[in-house]
């Protein structure tokens, strides 16, 4: 029996793939209903329902996106691709369906119920709520988000802070619903960036990460310039960049997503990174003993995300740097070598597997 703290996508996602597996799973989210919070873009790899193991569900999507306008500060360099590079979901109805697909297979889960204590060691991990009920199981995924509040408790140890974010609906006129804009430096982005991610030809989300200004004053500025109406606001929240935090050493949890650091750190997208380690929980669950769990976790998340992170770290240091407009260009210069190479990235893992000589496997080759 597993027990997973947390109903957005990593958490629907681990009880999904479990379940799957032939495991008893528990699912508790305090949230009364699924998918009503979704402070998201929503851009998502075009092959990502293969990366999440689901079968794809299309109304999902909203949106195709075949490329990006990069502006950087006065600069811009425009990336088309022939094909879909990515696209555009409705988080609210992605988090509904793995809610479904959760239920279908066979996981309980609890809603609005909130754990507010962790403790492991000894006989399994006992998760207690505000009512002072409790879970005692041998394996507890952490699936909470970047509240953290029971990673905290357990060990985890966050290596910085999330970043702060805010984003809207707008409505507006003039753009290319096939193009995702994205601001780097400037007014516009006053570290890290902002985005305009189309959902329709009349429609888009508008976003700013930043930790040098009050993001949502950036993203009205944005819109005024822009001549975006706002149509409804999110709720400020944060956005992780930092890769996979430190573990905690106790025996019997793990985390997955946003709670393990389980986002891109070039763009804090976690949507795919964090079904991702939670595929490789469940198989890490399903394949090892009490014993071996976490290092056997351990080790097929290092595998699968440190490369990636510590590449995109460090080219994140180099877009914010002096020469990043130099460096893009240098990039894709010429509108078909721009073309090739938007069609072969892989864009949740672009350096560990678009470049042949890193290539890594996914937790389940790995494990067989
Ligand atoms: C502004 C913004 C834009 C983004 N855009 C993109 C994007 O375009 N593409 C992309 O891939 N990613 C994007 N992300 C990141 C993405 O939203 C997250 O990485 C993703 O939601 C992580 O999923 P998760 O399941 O790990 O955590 P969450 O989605 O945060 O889910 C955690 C769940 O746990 C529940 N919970 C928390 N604590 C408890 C508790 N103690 N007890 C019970 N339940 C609890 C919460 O209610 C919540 O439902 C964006 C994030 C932000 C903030």
């Amino acid at each position: 029996m597993v027990l997973v703290v947390g109903g957005g996508p990593s958490g629907l996602l681990s009880s999904y793939h479990l379940c799957k597996m032939g495991v008893d799973v528990t699912l508790l989210e305090e949230d009364s209903t699924i998918g009503e919070n979704p402070h998201c873009g929503g851009l998502v790899s075009a092959d990502f329902w293969g990366k999440l193991g689901v079968t794809p569900r299309h109304d999902v999507v909203l949106n195709h996106i075949n490329g990006f306008e990069l502006h950087i500060g006065s600069k811009s360099v425009h990336l088309l691709s022939r094909a879909p590079c990515a696209l555009v979901i409705s988080r609210s109805l992605f988090d509904k369906y793995l809610y479904e697909l959760a239920k279908d297979a066979g996981s309980k889960v609890l809603l609005g119920l909130r754990a507010e204590r962790i403790r492991a060691g000894g006989q399994g991990v006992e998760v207690k709520l505000a009512d002072n009920s409790f879970f005692k199981e041998d394996v507890v995924v952490l699936a909470e988000g970047l509240s953290r509040l029971l990673t905290l408790q357990v060990g985890g140890r966050p290596n910085g802070k999330a970043l702060p974010s805010f984003q809207a609906l707008v409505r507006g006129r003039g753009f290319d619903p096939r193009v995702a804009q994205v601001f780097l430096r400037g007014e516009m982005a006053p570290y890290y960036f902002a985005y305009f991610i189309p959902i329709s030809e009349d429609a888009g989300r508008l976003g700013v990460i930043s930790n040098k200004a009050d993001p949502s004053k950036v993203c009205e500025k944005i819109m005024r310039t822009l001549g975006f109406a706002q149509v409804k606001r999110y709720k400020k929240w944060g956005v992780w960049l930092h890769g996979p935090i430190k573990h905690p050493s106790a025996r019997g949890v793990l985390l997955v997503g946003d709670a393990g650091g389980f986002t891109k750190p070039l763009t804090g997208g976690g949507v795919v990174w964090g079904g991702v380690s939670a595929r490789i929980a469940a198989e890490a669950i399903c394949h090892s003993s009490s014993q071996d769990l976490l290092e056997n976790y351990l080790s097929l998340s290092r595998r699968t995300f440190w490369l990636e992170a510590r590449a995109q770290a460090l080219f994140r240091r180099l877009l914010l740097g002096p020469s990043s407009y130099k460096v893009l260009n240098l990039l894709f210069e010429g509108k078909g070598s721009a073309q090739n190479i938007l069609g072969e990235i892989d864009y949740d893992f672009p350096f560990s597997r678009s470049l042949p000589p890193f290539r890594c496997l996914t937790g389940k080759e790995l494990l067989k």
